[in-house]
C-alpha cells in the first residue's frame, strides 16, 4: 500500500512516471520485508548482492545495474543507467563507479543484512544448500518451508499513463536481492531486459518475481508483451507464460502487466505474491 501510495504521490506531483517507478522501487527496497535493498536474501558467501532495471515503453530505453552489494536503492541507479548512457546494463563495479559519480552514497554492505536472513542463510547451510527452485515451490515441496521466517520477494512496479493523444505510454521496474545462497556473480531475471522487465507501449509493462533462471530461459517479461501486442489481455497473456514457463522449465514466478489499451493482468504459480494495484487481486495460477 506504501508503494502504491508513493507512485500516486510522485505521478500526482508532476514528475515523470520514471521517477514515479523508482521511488516506488525505493519504498520496497527500503523495506526489509522484500527481497530486495534492505533485508535481501545472502548469496553463497552471506553477502547481499543486488540487481535492479527501469524501463520506458515508449521509446523502449532501459537501465540495469547487478551485483551491487553497497548502495540501498539500485532501482534509482538503474534509472541514471537509463537517464545518463548510452548502454542498457552496468555490472559490479563498473556500476559502482558509476553511481559513486551521479551522486549515490555507499552504505557498509552489512548495514542491508537483516538478522532475519542470518538464520534462513544458516537454514539453508543446515538442509544441504537446495537449490533456489525450491524457494519457489509448493510447500509440500519445500524442504525449507516453515524452517525459514516468513518474507516476501523481489519487487516490482509497472505503470500506465493516459496521454493526451488517448494513448497509454507504459512504464516498468523490478528490483531484486535475487534468490537464496545464489552463487555470487549470480545475475538472474530481473536486470536482463526481457526476462524480468518490459516496457513497450505497442504491447505492455511487465514485471516478474519468481525462479530467475526459469524466468530467463522463458524471457518471460518480453513474452508477455508481445502475447498482448497481438491482442491477448494481460491476463491471460502472463496465465500463458506462467503456464509454459512451468510447462518447458518446471520454474514458478508471479507476474503483473498493464497494456497499450490500459488493461491489467496480475498473476502467480508460486504458493503467493504480495501485491497492491488499481485491479482485482493477481489470480492464483493453479499448475
Ligand atoms: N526473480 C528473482 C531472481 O531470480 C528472485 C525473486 O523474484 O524472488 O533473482
Amino acid at each position: 500500500m506504501a508503494a502504491r501510495a508513493k507512485s500516486l504521490e510522485v505521478l500526482g506531483q508532476g514528475c515523470h512516471p520514471l521517477n514515479a517507478v523508482a521511488e516506488t522501487l525505493a519504498v520496497m527496497e527500503n523495506d526489509p520485508t522484500f527481497d530486495a535493498g534492505h533485508g535481501s536474501f545472502l548469496n553463497e558467501n552471506g553477502e547481499v548482492e543486488l540487481d535492479a532495471a527501469i524501463m520506458e515503453g515508449a521509446t523502449l530505453r532501459t537501465g540495469s545495474v547487478c551485483c551491487l552489494s553497497s548502495f540501498e536503492n539500485p532501482g534509482r541507479i538503474a534509472l541514471a543507467v537509463l537517464r545518463k548512457t548510452e548502454h542498457v546494463l552496468l555490472a559490479g563495479k563498473g556500476a559502482e563507479i558509476f553511481a559513486l559519480k551521479q551522486g549515490f552514497r555507499k552504505v557498509d554492505s552489512r548495514s542491508l543484512i537483516h538478522p532475519r536472513e542470518i538464520l534462513a542463510f544458516e537454514a539453508w547451510v543446515a538442509a544441504g544448500k537446495p537449490d533456489a527452485k525450491i524457494f519457489f515451490a509448493k510447500p509440500e515441496n519445500n524442504s525449507l518451508a516453515g524452517a525459514t521466517p516468513e518474507k516476501r520477494g523481489t519487487v516490482g512496479v509497472t505503470i500506465g499513463v493516459l496521454n493526451n493523444s488517448g494513448k497509454y505510454n507504459l512504464f516498468a521496474g523490478t528490483s531484486t536481492g535475487g534468490t537464496p545462497g545464489k552463487m555470487a556473480g549470480r545475475v538472474g531475471d530481473v536486470p536482463l531486459v526481457g526476462c524480468g522487465f518490459y516496457a513497450d507501449n505497442e504491447g505492455a509493462a511487465v514485471s516478474c518475481t519468481g525462479w530467475g533462471e526459469g524466468l530467463a530461459r522463458i524471457v518471460a517479461a518480453k513474452s508477455v508483451s508481445d502475447l498482448c501486442r497481438a491482442g491477448q489481455h494481460p491476463q491471460q497473456a502472463i496465465e500463458a507464460v506462467l503456464r509454459d514457463m512451468y510447462r518447458r522449465t518446471g520454474g514458478r514466478g508471479g507476474l503483473i502487466a498493464v497494456d497499450f489499451l490500459g488493461r491489467t493482468g496480475a498473476g502467480y504459480s508460486t504458493p503467493e505474491m504480495a501485491f497492491s494495484g488499481e485491479t482485482a487481486l493477481p489470480t492464483s495460477v493453479l499448475i
